[in-house]
This record gives structure tokens, C-alpha cells and sequence, in this order.
């Protein structure tokens, strides 16, 4: 085997690939080989580079849990011949991709680094160059013969964040995302500077599990001074419906009124879970602080601590997917399984 490390390049599409249409103006995927060619700078990388694309790249916000199980078969199948792998993806949903693939991957023992770009690949001020290079140095890194980083990453603009920490959080800066309530695990500048105190222990020897099975019978709902019952029945009503993630005020705080309690405990006597985020942007929910959050506790809402929302959706469908008993359900969602949770 070479000694060079082996990365497969998994294009799924966004930005990073796209150019103008004539006629509209708008942004579109095009074919990745042309991707390729704008990039002769991979042939200097010291490291081999195989690729692959989606038949028909994506916008990411055509992403879905079909896809992300496209995704997860890739690497799967590629497991064994491959040292990282590298996903170029849209910036939209790249966080909830990253969250779901990190639950998907049980026991990844290489780097599955996810990026894009906010500019496209041939533009002249392009920051794309720069998050596929370095993403890729970052997947080949080694020490003793082992990946130096074995989790589901997102690198963006200088920066390699735990994926299922992460937000999108400006749609024109290239600093467009963030990671709350985690440290960045390196930062990029004249050196890597890694900070491996953060990175997720791996379980040694444990071999890769795949999860495809994720359960979209859920939604989330944001709460807002003057949501009416009439609003929230309807969407707890919803058949079939399965897990609602509820974002809430400051450290998990909600109406105390009769009616939104009494919607709550039905819905969970019927079998949905319910799980408690933030919609600060930071921090954690904390039920039975204030007692606007006192009766969710009692009544056995999920709290989902200092997780995104993004990792609570995914983490949601991941977990109604794997059949897990409703008595264990909220022990297991408040555990935290690929570092989502502090
Ligand atoms: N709309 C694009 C996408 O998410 C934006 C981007 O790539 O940054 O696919």
C-alpha cells in the first residue's frame, strides 16, 4: 500500500460546483469533472485523490435522508480502500447533513470532513480553493499510521468544527458557520493547529455500523409569543407523526397556560416524543430553572441540553429509526452518542 494518504472526493453539489444559467441569472450544479479541472492545485497535494459524484449534483436544499443514505453508502462501500473522505456539499443544509451522517456513521474511525463554498470554484475572490485544500489536508492527516481526526467534521473558512455542532449563520460572509456551544477542533492559519483534547475518543477496534434507517414522521416547531392553540393542535395532530422538536425560550422556557401543557401531555401519552431545545443560538436548556419550564419536566419532555437544532432533528429521526423502546428513549436521546451534547 502507498504511503500517501488515500482520499475519496465525494461531490454531492452546491456553490462550490455551480455557475450561472444564461437565461435566468440563477446559480446551477454542473458537471463535476469541469470541477475538477478548475482546481490543478490538487495535483500538489501530497496525498491520492479519487472522486465521485451524485449522477445529478444538488442544490443542498434538495438535500434528504435518501440522500444522506447515498452518502453513507459511498463511504461505506469505500471504507476499507480509503483513508478520509472528503464531502463537497452545499452550504444551506450542510449542517443538518453533517449532524445526520455522524449518527448514520456508528464507529468511524477515519475523517468524513464535510465543506463548500460560498462562492463558486470559478469565481476570481472564490473562497473554495481554500476549504477543499485544506479539508483534504485535514482528512490525509496521520500519526503512527493512524487518521488523526475520526469523527464527521465541517471545515469553513479556516476553521474544522464538530459537524453536529454546527449553524449555518450568514448567508453572504465566508465565515458562514459556527459551533456555539463546542470549540473549533483546528484552526487553520501559517499551521494546522489542532486541539486533540476535543476530538471524540475512538472505540478501538469496533467495526463501522451503518444506520440508514431514519424516520421523517417529525417536525419542528418554533415556539412565538402568541402561537395559538388552534395552530399547535393541528400540527400535534398530525397522523402518523412520531417526534416534535420544540424550540423554546432562553434555557428551555415555554407558556405556562393550561391549554399548551395539556397539548403537551396528550401528545406524549399518545407516544410522541418530545424534545426541548434553545432558540438562543448559544447555551443550554436547563428544565426546572424558571417555572415556565418546571411542568415540561414533569411531565417527561426530552431536554435536548446544548444540542443544535439541526443535530435534534437528525438525532430524532436517527433514533426513531432504531426501534428503541419508549421507556429508553428519553434516557437515550439525553445521552450524548457522537459528541452532540456536552
Ligand atoms: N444554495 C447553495 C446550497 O446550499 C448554497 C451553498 O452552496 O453555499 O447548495
Amino acid at each position: 500500500m502507498s504511503s500517501k494518504a488515500k482520499i475519496l472526493l465525494i461531490y454531492t453539489g452546491g456553490t462550490i460546483g455551480m455557475k450561472k444559467d444564461f437565461e435566468t441569472g440563477a446559480l446551477k450544479a454542473f458537471n463535476f469533472s469541469k470541477l475538477l479541472q478548475r482546481i490543478p492545485e490538487l495535483k500538489l497535494l501530497d496525498c491520492e485523490i479519487e472522486t465521485i459524484s451524485f449522477d445529478k449534483p444538488i442544490d443542498s436544499s434538495n438535500m434528504n435522508p435518501e440522500k444522506w443514505a447515498k452518502i453513507a453508502t459511498i463511504i461505506e462501500d469505500n471504507y476499507n480502500s480509503f483513508d478520509g473522505f472528503v464531502v463537497l456539499h452545499g452550504s444551506d443544509t450542510m449542517s443538518y447533513s453533517a449532524s445526520a451522517l455522524s449518527f448514520m456513521l456508528e464507529n468511524l474511525a477515519k475523517p468524513v470532513i464535510f465543506t463548500g463554498s460560498q462562492l463558486p470554484i470559478g469565481d476570481l475572490r472564490t473562497d473554495a480553493k481554500e476549504n477543499l485544500i485544506t479539508a483534504i489536508q485535514i482528512a490525509s492527516l496521520r500519526e503512527n499510521g493512524n487518521a488523526v481526526v475520526s469523527e464527521v467534521c465541517l471545515y469553513f473558512e479556516y476553521k474544522l468544527y464538530r459537524g453536529n455542532r454546527t449553524t449555518k449563520i450568514n448567508a453572504e460572509h465566508f465565515n458562514a458557520f459556527t459551533s456555539p456551544n463546542y470549540p473549533f477542533l483546528i484552526e487553520s492559519g501559517v499551521h494546522l493547529k489542532t486541539n486533540p483534547e476535543l476530538f471524540l475518543l475512538l472505540k478501538k477496534g469496533a467495526p463501522l455500523k451503518v444506520h440508514k434507517n431514519l424516520d421523517k414522521h417529525v417536525v419542528i416547531v418554533k415556539l412565538f409569543p402568541g402561537i395559538s392553540e388552534t395552530v399547535l393542535a393541528a400540527i400535534f395532530d398530525i397522523p402518523d407523526l412520531k417526534g416534535i422538536v420544540l424550540e423554546t425560550y432562553g434555557a428551555g422556557n415555554a407558556p405556562t397556560e393550561e391549554w399548551f401543557l395539556n397539548l403537551l401531555q396528550k401528545a406524549i401519552k399518545r407516544g410522541l416524543h418530545i424534545v426541548n431545545v434553545t432558540q438562543c443560538s448559544g447555551g443550554s436548556v436547563h428544565m426546572g430553572q424558571y417555572e415556565t419550564s418546571t411542568g415540561m419536566k414533569e411531565i417527561g419532555i426530552i431536554s435536548g441540553k446544548d444540542i443544535t437544532t439541526e443535530a435534534a432533528i437528525t438525532k430524532l429521526m436517527y433514533l426513531l429509526g432504531q426501534n428503541i423502546d419508549q421507556e429508553s428513549f428519553k434516557n437515550v436521546f439525553e445521552t450524548s452518542l457522537r459528541g452532540e451534547i456536552t
